[in-house]
């Protein structure tokens, strides 16, 4: 039985992918191919590339409709049904309002309220038309714009298992840096991969973590989304890079939140929903998937500062 690592820089972080199986060359000619792939989905969604399809769609979706490719609008239909799915908690016309809250390209800044009004204004799923026969976008007024950072990297994962699947490959874990991972089968001698959770870093401590799960993945996506990843102080406070599009206002009281189901494009975009809901959150979104693990952190005031609470995840802590 042979291991092969390979790896690269994407979509602002690091995608790793580790591939057991009995032949290397085959292995590893597996993995950079999905790696390409994951560049080539970049090179499509990023909001950074002016020459990617969301760039298009930003650019010129109110003043007409864009055409964007099957795959590009396959996934924007996806989103749509997610940010149903959750109340509004997902929604990728969150981008005005990052960009007034420092955090498009930047690492964030407190915002005028009338900003954060303007911003507003232009946030909402109901202000993008999606035409199936013709695969346009078209937003139904200015300054609406699209950003797929919370569902992209899922997305990305998701198609790169294909390919290794379609390869042949039955046993692989896929990670975009700390973001999603994906597993496909189990390692040598081993039921599951597992895929530890980091408890937030606590001030004073250093960046030494430890670990609040070790979840255990066969066939199957996790992702993580977190606060302090990119944030900003002000006035003793800490902002985060997830906004609520229903208040404007980045989320506060949940330092964590996990979810782990078949599909990464699905569990990347809950998991920045389930950092909007919070805890209610998970009963939300549990109900309609009986298969759904879950964690979410929730800030207390206990020495370690949070507590945790789970769907079917074993706390290590
Ligand atoms: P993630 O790390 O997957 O939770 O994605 C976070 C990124 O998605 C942020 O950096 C923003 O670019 C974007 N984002 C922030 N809030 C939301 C939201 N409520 N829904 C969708 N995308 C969001
Ligand atoms: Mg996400």
């Amino acid at each position: 039985m042979e291991t092969v690592a390979v790896a690269r820089n994407a979509m602002a972080t690091r995608f790793e992918i580790v591939l057991h199986g009995e032949n290397a060359v085959a292995l590893r000619a597996a993995g950079e191919e999905a790696l390409d792939e994951i560049e080539q989905i970049e090179s499509r969604l990023s909001l950074y590339r002016p020459t990617s399809e969301t760039a298009r769609v930003n650019a010129d979706a109110s003043r007409g409709t864009v055409r964007v490719s099957p795959s590009v609008f396959n996934l924007l239909e996806r989103a749509r049904n997610l940010s149903e799915a959750t109340s509004g908690a997902f929604d990728i016309t969150i981008a005005p309002l990052v960009r007034c809250w420092g955090f498009m390209g930047g690492t964030g800044q407190m915002p005028q309220p009338d900003e954060v009004a303007e911003a507003r204004a232009r946030v909402g799923m109901s202000l993008v038309v999606l035409d199936p026969a013709n695969h346009t976008v078209h937003f139904r007024r200015d300054g609406v714009m699209i950003d797929l950072g919370a569902i992209g990297k899922g997305f990305a994962l998701e198609r790169a298992a294909e390919l290794l699947r379609d390869a042949g490959v039955t046993s692989a874990l896929l990670n975009a840096g700390t973001s999603t991972a994906f597993a496909i089968g189990h390692p040598p001698g081993e039921e599951h991969w597992k895929v530890a959770i980091q408890a937030p870093p606590t001030p004073g401590i250093g960046e030494g973590r430890s670990i609040v799960a070790t979840v255990p993945l066969r066939d199957e996506a996790m992702s993580v989304s977190a606060v302090w990843g990119r944030a900003f102080e002000s006035g003793g406070k800490r902002f985060g890079h997830v906004l609520d599009p229903r208040t404007g206002q980045p989320v506060r009281g949940v330092l964590l939140s996990a979810v782990a189901l078949p599909s990464a494009t699905e569990t990347d975009a809950l998991s920045t929903a389930l950092l909007v809901l919070g805890d209610a959150g998970r009963e939300v979104l549990a109900r309609p998937r009986p298969g759904l693990r879950a964690l979410v952190l929730t800030e207390d005031e206990s020495p370690r500062g949070f507590r945790v609470a789970t769907n079917g995840i074993a706390s290590s802590t």
